[in-house]
């Protein structure tokens, strides 16, 4: 509802929340309410009519028995009801008052314990001297049914309800009234005399009836005003004596009901109503509410059959509801097992929810939905620009702790929202984790709602003797409002469909976590026997090698005249193989020891690095004439330490595997979008395309160590630097004309600031 003068509704809300009807000892003066004391029946309390229906005033029937106004014949019969807990069996009596001489008053009698635990008599006059006898009440009743099982949905079966109400109560006008979430009402079903004004789709303002009326309601199934106009009696003494309070009414048929109220009916032009409380799980769920412009009585029994009718058929209005829903719970629940079967079967969970038919869309009907995860957006349908999408987000963070969250009107509490009110005025959003989201839209859509009377206007306010006074509109006349920026609700269906779809997805955020984990245990592991089997060999195979090449040379020395020429050779085999295996202990311990935990990313200067890596190679680059060039090189964030080996096994490589030419090597670098690229060109051998994989493998190589020596464990040397940088090398080559070698690193947050700073035209600082 829009448009209420916030002040002006607390006034009207609080004062209107707060009045206790129920306590006020007002009653409606057609019938005489008697507070007695049980067991003896004592009088404790009457209202202050009592002479003008009974012919006795209140001062000589209190502390008297009931006996002195029933006489003790019809007292006793109601006596072994009245041990019964519950009063509904003896309810109504017939009861014979004798007002003067023989001039006697027949009451419908209807007895019930208050909170308070006393025992409230209530008498009113009595239509038919007989009750209803069961059968009739039964085919009253069953008629309507029959109608009603006809019906095909929930709308002509309201509307089935009232015309049988009206039928059987003779009421001018009879209404179905839904609340809704807000407790608003909406007439759904209306039966009227014809020249009466129609009610039929007008909303009505949820402070047409407060919380104090609606407790009520929800606590009698029935409830009778026969005349609005008159004035209301009251229990004399007001106050109980022996609880010194007003006694509690409740459930009393005869309570009179409150001023704004009956000022209420008087200004729609109602005399006489009647209302029946549907109630649903305990809720108030709707009212028929019958109208008469005249005052008009109905009997305790009618009020009963109605009440009866009320509850028999609302249990169907329930279950059709129920019905309705189940089939939509049951549709959604197979969409949900759909997609928790997508998400399983897709490497990345994210596209089981939207790559196929049905998708996230179909789970709560909207027209568009995304996902944030691990930072990135995917998108199906319509839905916001990426960057409001992160705005939204950021706000959800801070503003949303529940598991599910759902707005019919996001631009009204985000104001954000109303720049993209055409795709997303409905909002539903399921968090995964802090960062985690999936969101689902649906556009504005808009509406025209009928009230009954101006909603802002719903009570005026007037000051008489001096106080603020707040009284009901005065024109029920149809009042329009245009609603904006909203969209179509999310029914409750469709929000616990997202929430067991959140369920699903935390489950398998959770197992890929798990595996992820479990992989990174088992690496680390394997990382770990790695560097044991790498100390194990530089140590303890280091000793027995040293003693076998000792042994070897001194069987040499010492044994020089005895061995020939071929035994020299044999020697020179050990000793070679002996130095060969140490160079391969060596290198797989440099190999072992690379790894990400031992990395100390710093800003380092590429440059320097490369410096290092060339001062190494100083003898046979000065051997070989190579000639080496290199680009500007940036500032990037990497542990300067690899990065020199990277280079010097790379440089290394293009001066070993040198042809003919003198070697002439270059070293690239340029930015690609948030990596550097870099690379190591030479004029070399050139690498067959075929083996550009494997010689990244260990021990890989391609020629004979008599053609080049090596240990073929460089190139996987580099590999794990570069990986461990969270990078990618790979070669470019082809036999015999030259090899690129190319490696990426990506551009880190730190280093960004730095080169940005330095200024755009000279990106390497
Ligand atoms: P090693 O240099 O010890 O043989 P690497 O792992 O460094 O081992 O290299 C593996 C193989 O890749 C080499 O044996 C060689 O065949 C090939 N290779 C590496 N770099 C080059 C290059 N610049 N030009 C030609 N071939 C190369």
């Amino acid at each position: 509802m829009q448009g209420i003068d916030v002040e002006f509704q607390d006034l009207n809300l609080s004062n209107l929340d707060q009045t206790q009807i129920h306590i006020s000892g007002q009653i409606q003066p057609h019938g005489v309410v008697l507070i007695l004391k049980e067991p003896e029946l004592e009088i404790l309390q009457v209202s202050n009519n009592s002479y003008k229906e009974l012919g006795k005033t209140p001062e000589s029937l209190l502390g008297k028995k009931l006996e002195e106004l029933l006489d003790s014949f019809q007292v006793e019969t109601i006596k072994p009801g009245l041990s019964d807990e519950n009063l509904d069996y003896i309810n109504p009596t017939k009861f014979w008052v004798r007002r003067n001489g023989d001039d006697y008053v027949v009451f419908d009698g209807v007895f019930h314990r208050n909170p308070d635990g006393f025992l409230i008599l209530e008498l009113e006059p009595a239509i038919s001297q007989e009750n209803i006898p069961f059968l009739s009440f039964y085919h009253l009743a069953r008629v309507s049914i029959n109608q009603l099982q006809e019906t095909s949905n929930l709308q002509e079966f309201c509307q089935v309800i009232v015309t049988e109400v009206r039928k059987v109560t003779g009421f001018d006008r009879v209404m179905l009234y839904k609340f809704e979430e807000d407790n608003h009402g909406t007439v759904i079903a209306e039966e009227k005399e014809e020249d009466m004004e129609p009610y039929l789709g007008l909303h009505y303002p949820a402070s047409d009836i407060p919380k104090p009326a609606r407790k009520l309601f929800s606590s009698n199934y029935i409830r009778i005003i026969p005349d609005a106009k008159t004035q209301p009696a009251e229990l004399f003494p007001l106050q109980n004596p022996i609880i010194d309070r007003p006694v509690d009414l409740t459930f009393s048929v005869l309570r009179s009901a409150s001023p704004c109220h009956l000022q209420y009916l008087e200004n729609m032009g109602v005399s006489a109503s009647l209302t029946i409380s549907l109630i649903k799980d305990g809720k108030l769920w709707g009212l028929i509410a019958c109208h008469h412009r005249s005052p008009k009585y109905v009997s305790y029994e009618l009020r009963k059959a109605c009440e009866f009718l009320g509850r028999v058929i609302f249990a169907e209005i329930s279950s059709r509801e129920e019905t309705e829903d189940y089939d939509h719970r049951m549709r959604l629940t197979y969409i949900r097992s759909i997609l928790i079967e997508y998400m399983s079967e897709e490497e990345k969970f994210v596209d089981g929810l939207v790559k196929h038919e049905p998708n996230l869309l179909d789970l709560t009907n909207a027209t568009g939905a995304a996902i944030c995860f691990g930072g990135n957006w995917t998108v199906v349908g319509k839905t916001p620009e990426r960057e409001d999408l992160n705005f939204l987000v950021q706000w959800l963070q801070k503003n949303v702790e529940q598991e599910v969250f759902a707005t019919d009107s996001l631009p009204s509490i985000y104001s954000d929202a109303q720049r993209y009110k055409d795709v997303a005025s409905g909002l539903l959003a399921i968090p995964i984790s802090q960062r985690n989201f999936v969101l689902w839209f649906r556009p504005e859509v808009i509406q025209t709602v009928n009230w009954g009377g101006d909603p802002s206007k719903a009570f005026e306010k007037s000051h008489s003797e001096g106080i603020l006074k707040l009284s009901p509109r005065k024109s029920f006349e149809l009042w329009k409002e245009t609603v904006r920026l909203k969209s179509l609700p999310w029914k409750q269906v469709e929000i616990k469909a997202a929430l067991e779809l959140r369920k699903a997805i935390v489950n398998i955020v959770l197992r890929q976590a798990d595996e992820l984990a479990q992989l990174a245990r088992d690496l680390e592991r394997s990382n770990a026997e790695l560097k044991k089997f790498a100390y194990v060999a530089s140590h303890d195979l280091q000793e027995p090698l040293n003693q076998v090449a000792n042994y070897v040379q001194l069987l040499e020395m010492r044994y020089e005249e005895a061995i020939d020429e071929d035994g020299k050779e044999f020697i020179n085999y050990a000793v070679e193989g002996v130095s060969l295996m140490q160079t391969l202990i060596d290198d797989v311990l440099a190999y072992s020891k690379v790894d990400v935990q031992g990395i100390e990313f710093e800003l380092t200067e590429v440059e320097k690095s490369l410096e290092k890596a060339l001062g190494n190679l100083r003898n046979r680059i000065i051997e070989t004439k190579a000639e080496i060039t290199h680009d500007p090189l940036p500032i990037v964030m990497a542990d300067g330490t690899q990065l020199m080996q990277l280079f010097q096994n790379l440089i290394g490589n293009a001066i070993k595997f040198r042809s003919e030419e003198p070697p002439k090597i270059h070293v690239g670098t340029k930015r690609i979008e948030d990596e550097w690229l870099f690379w190591v060109e030479d004029n070399g051998i050139g690498i067959d395309p075929q083996f550009s994989d494997r010689i990244f493998v260990i021990f890989q190589r391609l020629h004979t160590r008599e053609e080049y020596p090596g240990t073929g464990m460089g190139l996987a040397i580099c590999k794990k630097i570069v990986e461990c940088h969270r990078g990618r090398i790979w070669v470019e080559s082809e036999l015999d004309r030259g090899s690129t070698f190319y490696f990426t690193i990506p551009v880190g947050r730190r280093e960004r600031i730095i080169n940005g700073r330095k200024g755009q035209n000279n990106p390497f600082g």
